[in-house]
């Protein structure tokens, strides 16, 4: 049992001290031509859509002609259209105006990708993974892409996961040495760590048949587990949609548990806080890891999830209740639930809370050091764009944090960046709320 009002009052002191570490960015937002499109988004569904739109179609098109036309199409379709935009609408009714504004779009989403990608390939993010290093931050890299629909696309996946573990290992092997990025009370943390989603690595994902997806992912990812044990390095399995969250579990348990992955690699799974059924999600992790023993022992990355919009559509189309909660504060609520059984189950799992909330982290921050925890046995994720204020804060409080990185071109990505883009121009989401000047009482209250 904790002492609730004071875990309060250390949630307040250490949100405080998050909060006066933020580059001041954070605090008072300069916005880039981008960030006012999105910030326009935000305050209207029509316009979001029809902004969403263009930039999914943005890789396809052919010539800057086509992209402003294609900008002028959708925005057409909204009724209420804000003045700088009906700007754009005039200039694309011209040739040389078309010219003008596809080359100002193309920049704008060109921006705003890198914003989240931190290079094409892995040699090319070793830069900023090292920087991030030098930084005192670990980090994972994500190789953009997922959803595969035919064996040969997964398998080309499997090739790049293959060469991106060689790749970073033979790199981060030259790193300086940083003891509070490299051990946690468990032993040792390896500097090379990768990020694979189960849809990329199979095109048979059936959620009425899991074991179909599985045995054909598993011929993916046993080879590339092999690989992370052989390389030291860690390998993360993402977790994605409802419909694919059986065979993942599925999958990463099976292999974990053959007697040749018995001692490694290091690895880990996800939880999602969003789904209403994620306490016993956490049951059945604990379960698996009390009962397999294996060392070292599983990473779990404790999101709130990123697909809220899909699984209620979808529930929706189907006439189902939607898996998810549908009241943000519920998932907020969740979230501390679960952060504070994982804290608990420790060292059965090691834990990775992954969040830019301030009151999210600064809870699990509290929590821990409540609880006894030792700060080095607690990690913090971020994701390179979005949490990279918090990731600033975070290391000049000398705690753990690793930032998520993906790799890519920009049509591999634009699933990703999509939603990015959905969950910063969320009316609830923290980051909009902290962009909109909300206090810091109000952001640090219980949820
Ligand atoms: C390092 C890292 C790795 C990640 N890996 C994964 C992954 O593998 N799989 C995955 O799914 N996500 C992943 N995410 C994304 C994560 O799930 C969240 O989408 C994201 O971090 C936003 O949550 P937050 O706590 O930062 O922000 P907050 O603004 O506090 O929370 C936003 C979240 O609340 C939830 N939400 C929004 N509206 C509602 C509503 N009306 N009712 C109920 N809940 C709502 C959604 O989950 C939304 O993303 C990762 C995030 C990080 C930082």
């Amino acid at each position: 049992m904790v002492d609730e009002g004071e875990l309060e009052r250390r949630i307040r002191e250490i949100g405080g001290a998050l909060e006066r570490a933020l580059p001041s960015r954070a605090r008072h937002p300069v916005r880039s031509l981008d960030e006012r499109a999105m910030q326009l988004a935000s305050e209207d569904a029509e316009l979001k859509a029809a902004l969403f739109r263009f930039v999914d179609v943005t890789p396809a098109c052919r010539s800057l002609d086509d992209l402003s036309r294609h900008l002028a199409g959708f925005l057409g379709e909204v009724e209420q259209t804000p003045p700088p935009l009906r700007v754009a609408m005039r200039m694309a009714e011209t040739g040389p105006g078309r010219a003008v504004l596809g080359a100002a779009s193309a920049r704008g989403v060109r921006h705003m990708a890198h914003r989240f990608i931190v290079g094409e390939s892995p040699r090319a993010a070793l830069g900023v993974l090292g920087g991030l290093w030098d930084g005192g931050a670990a980090s994972s890299v994500d190789l953009l892409g997922e959803a595969t629909v035919t064996a040969a696309e997964a398998d080309r996946y499997a090739v790049r996961c293959s060469d991106a573990l060689e790749t970073l290992a033979q790199a981060c092997a030259a790193w300086p040495e940083r003891p509070a990025l490299e051990r946690d009370s468990a032993g040792p943390l390896p500097r090379a760590n990768l990020s694979v989603k189960v849809s990329a690595l199979t095109p048979l994902l059936r959620p009425e048949a899991p074991e179909v997806g599985r045995d054909d992912a598993a011929r993916r990812l046993r080879p590339l587990l092999r690989r992370a044990r052989d390389l030291g390095a860690h390998l993360h399995i993402d977790m994605e949609s409802l419909d694919s969250l059986e065979t993942t579990l599925e999958l990463v348990f099976e292999l974990l548990d053959e007697h040749e992955l018995a001692d490694g690699p290091s690895a880990g799974i996800v939880l999602q806080a969003y789904l209403r059924d994620s306490a016993e999600q956490l049951d059945r992790i604990l379960a698996w890891a009390r009962a397999s023993g294996r060392r070292p022992a599983l990473t779990v990355r404790l999101v709130k999830g990123a697909y809220w919009d899909h699984e209620v559509v979808e529930a929706r189309q189907h006439g189902w209740a939607p898996p998810v909660f549908e009241d943000k504060r519920e998932s907020d609520r969740n979230f501390e639930a679960l952060t504070r059984r994982l804290l608990d189950a420790r060292p059965l799992v090691r834990v990775a809370v992954a969040s830019h909330n301030l009151r999210s982290v600064a809870h699990a921050i509290g929590y821990n050091r409540t609880r006894g925890g030792a700060d080095e046995d607690l990690e913090l994720q971020v994701l390179r764009g979005l949490g990279d204020d918090l990731l600033h804060a975070l290391t000049r409080q000398d705690l753990r944090v690793r930032a998520y990185c993906p790799v890519g071109d920009m049509v591999a990505g634009m699933a990703y960046l999509v939603r990015r883009l959905l969950e910063n121009t969320a009316n609830d989401s923290f980051l909009s709320e902290q962009a909109r000047g909300a206090d810091l009482d109000r952001l640090l209250a219980a949820p």
